[in-house]
């Protein structure tokens, strides 16, 4: 690990490695479903290097920021290897668009959780087929659903276990884990993005606003996740 990580920092990076290896020796095929957020720098970092049995995919919605696209390629660049990619079905999305328009999310909750099930989702349940566990980088911090998470679940929603071993992991820890490293990151971080979606989902946000506020700011706190952390119980959002 970096001679620049502090011994509690070291510490804790030792543990998730020793978490996804308990991973992989508990339940065989695991996946890991990265985000690209900060927290995902850490996990790609920690992944590549040193448990490369782990498979990594990301979703590309279509809808993703050019500086995403951007931070693929570097990703792609430091650790030499393809990012594996996984897209909405075609003709899925082409009915999508069909019947809400091409901006349709905006128009309702429905619309929007339609839309981001069939950009994510689906996509989503289609990477994780065949394996056994997937790892996730959510936090406690991040928000009041992520709060009750554990280390490992059942997901019941997908039929395989959930690893999150930066659950106990402060925001400042991941920014000093990145800093040390010096890996890459999505520069909308440094323009007040710390969550950051597709393009027309998200906003920066203003000083003292929680760090999601800025995800699908215009809904109900209780309704902003995707679908992939169901945690919080919304019929459309269980699909
Ligand atoms: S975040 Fe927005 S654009 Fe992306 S899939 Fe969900 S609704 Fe669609």
């Amino acid at each position: 690990m970096g001679d620049l990580l502090n011994l509690d920092l070291e510490q804790k990076a030792v543990g998730v490695r020793e978490q996804l290896l308990a991973a992989l020796r508990d339940h065989g095929r695991v996946v890991y479903s990265n985000s690209l957020g900060a927290e995902a720098m850490v996990l790609t970092d920690i992944i590549w290097t040193h448990v490369p049995e782990i498979d990594i995919f990301s979703i590309d919605t279509g809808r993703l920021p050019q500086e995403t696209y951007d931070l693929m390629e570097k990703l792609e660049r430091r650790y030499k290897r393809s990012l594996h990619l996984v897209f909405p079905d075609a003709q899925a999305l082409q009915q999508l668009v069909s019947a809400q328009g091409i901006n349709g999310f905006y128009h309702s909750l429905d619309a929007r959780l339609a839309c981001c099930r069939v950009r994510k989702v689906e996509p989503f349940k289609r990477a994780i087929q065949g394996y056994t566990a997937w790892v996730t980088g959510v936090r406690r911090e991040q928000s009041a659903a992520r709060a009750q998470a554990q280390p490992v679940e059942w997901d019941a929603e997908h039929g395989l276990y959930k690893v999150s071993p930066l659950l106990d992991w402060s925001e400042t820890e991941i920014w000093q884990y990145i800093r040390a490293r010096k890996l890459p990151y999505n520069s909308l971080h440094d323009r007040q993005f710390p969550s950051i979606g597709c393009f027309p989902c998200t906003r920066a946000i203003q000083p003292g606003e929680s760090r999601r506020a800025g995800r699908w700011w215009w809904e109900q706190p209780e309704s902003r996740e995707c679908g992939l952390h169901p945690r919080v119980r919304h019929a459309a959002a269980q699909a």
